[in-house]
């Protein structure tokens, strides 16, 4: 069983994913984590896609469905939720590819959804504090219009494959919002375990 939580930079789908990944013990994979671990070891991938972070740009499609294709396998037998993935159509396309050949079917998408000017005061709050390198206007601005033309249209591609999207008011505080993520999880017949 697959969840997939969607939403833009800032709309706080890496903080919802991870506490309801603990309530659903469900693995969690973040590939903006994944990507970010990489840069940090400074392997070669890590090298690779660095500039493409810092710069807000997404990296390319075939790098990211190489990563979560093998996360994937690892977790074929307990299912994952997914944070920041898939963010173009070919990936959507992808990940729906890999779900048949792995027996694995979507139990939610989830879309979080936040006013843009909220957006921007949360990322850059949290450029102050974390000091992730892609958390500055600049790179604010290239991440929503990378969101905008090239991810939001992954919610109408789900929608024609037949997927349906929920769609969670995440203007609100982390733990209301993460109240009305959980509800929605038990409404598709999830349980939680914490
Ligand atoms: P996130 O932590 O989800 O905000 O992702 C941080 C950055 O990692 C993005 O701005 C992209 O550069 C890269 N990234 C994360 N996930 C993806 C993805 N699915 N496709 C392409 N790039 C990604």
């Amino acid at each position: 069983m697959i969840g997939i939580l969607f939403g833009p930079p800032g709309s706080g789908k890496g903080t919802q994913a991870q506490m309801a990944a603990r309530r659903f013990a469900l693995p969690h994979v973040s590939t903006g984590t994944i990507l970010r671990e990489e840069v940090e070891r400074k392997s070669e991938l890590g090298r690779q896609v660095a500039p493409l972070l810092d710069k807000g740009e997404l990296v390319p499609d075939s790098l990211i469905l190489e990563i979560v294709g093998k996360h994937l396998e690892e977790e074929r037998s307990r299912g994952a939720l997914l944070d920041g993935f898939p963010r173009t159509v070919a990936q959507a396309s992808g990940l729906l590819s890999m779900l048949k050949e792995h027996g694995l079917t979507i139990f939610a998408v989830v879309a979080l959804d936040v006013p843009e000017g909220v957006l921007e005061g949360r990322i850059l709050k949290r450029g102050e504090i974390e000091h992730r390198s892609d958390d500055n206007e600049e790179s604010f601005l290239r991440r929503m219009a990378e969101y905008r033309e090239k991810t939001a249209p992954v919610l109408s591609y789900l929608e024609t494959q037949g997927i349906t999207v929920h769609h969670i008011d995440g203007d609100g505080s982390i733990e209301s919002v993460a109240d009305k993520l959980s509800s929605l999880f038990c409404s598709v017949g999830l349980a939680p375990v914490a």
